[in-house]
């Protein structure tokens, strides 16, 4: 199976009901842990790459890892996604690559810092979803900010920041100019491990706060617009597990006592349009733990392969669970993928739309 546009996997997920989980890579190990992952459960995947993993990698080398997996795994749906791109250059730089989406976040400036202006957000979006559009990817954009930062990206606000969460009386709007086909929301989830300012008595971390009753407000103004099952995407959705953490720390690292997003609150997104949930610190935490392992217990080793082989099993077991929470397990064969060629079509509305049509009638 050929790498598929985003757009179709989110729209299958609407007809399903599910959510899909959108995991992000930077080397071998991570891909074939998830693709082992996904084969083992049949499940549709979204595998993103950041600017910081396009740079870790050289970008070929990961482009290369995407086209062997789709090779390894041809029964699984695959969509190669370039996660918080900051301009139309990076986006375009990823398409020329073959990535099948793009996000392009627009909420903040192309530094990756500053907040931008919702106007800014809506003309920068909308070159973005011109240029991809043309070429059949399909585009996620974002409103509202996130806190935290990760690889280098993010305003650097505080994890409980609330001033920056998505309005939803703005939402049709931004979806009517910009035509983006996912849209990320900020209620209250964070990048990075540290995603929660709440403590209990003794110091230990209790689950951030969310905001989810926007989600609620969102998905009612689309519908009410002519939206229905419009896709949400939930950004900084690792649930920083405690059990992966206490491995860290037992193999002598030094987390803080943390807390990510509870899988019934991700569950309770997907119920009400969430159809993509980004995770990235639940796998560097299962990978990092795994080979704190290893160091620890087996100070003798010195062949990656010794610690690299149960890093990328810690990662397979991750994964497998998040893709039975999110609902996408068993979903790999409900539908005939579509080839960029076939969104082309769509986008410029030269598709029939009818029964054998390219979008599945
Ligand atoms: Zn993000």
């Amino acid at each position: 199976m050929p790498l598929v546009p985003m757009r179709q996997l989110l729209d299958e997920a609407a007809k399903g009901g599910y959510g899909v989980g959108a995991f992000n890579v930077n080397n071998m190990e991570q891909i074939q842990a998830i693709m082992e992952a996904c084969q083992e459960t049949q499940s549709p995947v979204i595998i993103q790459a950041s600017r910081g993993a396009l740079q870790y990698s050289k970008m070929i080398y990961l482009q290369k890892l995407m086209e062997a997996a789709v090779i390894d795994c041809p029964e699984i749906p695959v969509v190669m996604h370039l996660d918080h791109g900051n301009s139309l250059e990076t986006c375009k730089q990823a398409i020329a690559l073959g990535f099948t989406s793009v996000m392009i976040d627009a909420s903040l400036e192309a530094d990756g810092k500053t907040v931008a202006s919702y106007e800014y957000n809506v003309e920068t979006t909308k070159s973005v979803v011109e240029y991809a559009h043309a070429r059949g990817v399909t585009v996620e954009a974002e409103l509202g900010a996130l806190g935290g930062i990760e690889d280098g990206h993010g305003a650097g606000l505080a994890a409980d920041d609330t001033t920056h969460l998505t309005d939803p009386d703005q939402v049709v709007d931004f979806v009517q100019k910009t035509g983006c086909d996912a849209l990320a929301v900020a209620i209250g989830t964070s990048h990075g491990a540290y995603k929660t300012m709440r403590y209990d008595k003794d110091g230990n971390a209790l689950p951030p706060a969310l905001a989810l009753d926007l989600i609620e407000k969102i998905e009612k103004n689309l519908a009410d617009a002519g939206y229905k099952q419009y896709p949400l995407v939930m950004h900084g959705s690792s649930s920083v597990p405690p059990e992966l953490v206490d491995i860290v720390n037992k193999y002598g690292g030094a987390m803080k006592k943390s807390m990510g997003i509870p899988m019934k609150d991700i569950q309770f997104g997907i119920a009400r349009g969430v159809r993509k949930v980004n995770v990235d610190t639940d796998g560097r935490i299962a990978i990092t733990g795994a080979i704190r392992k290893v160091f620890a217990e087996k100070p003798e080793k010195f062949d990656p392969r010794d610690y690299l082989k149960p890093a990328r099993e810690a990662l397979k077991q991750l994964i497998l669970g998040k893709v039975k929470d999110f609902g996408q397990a068993g979903h790999a064969k409900d539908f005939k993928p579509m080839t960029l060629e076939d969104t082309k079509k769509l986008y410029a509305g030269a598709c029939g739309g009818g029964k054998g049509c390219c979008c599945g009638g």
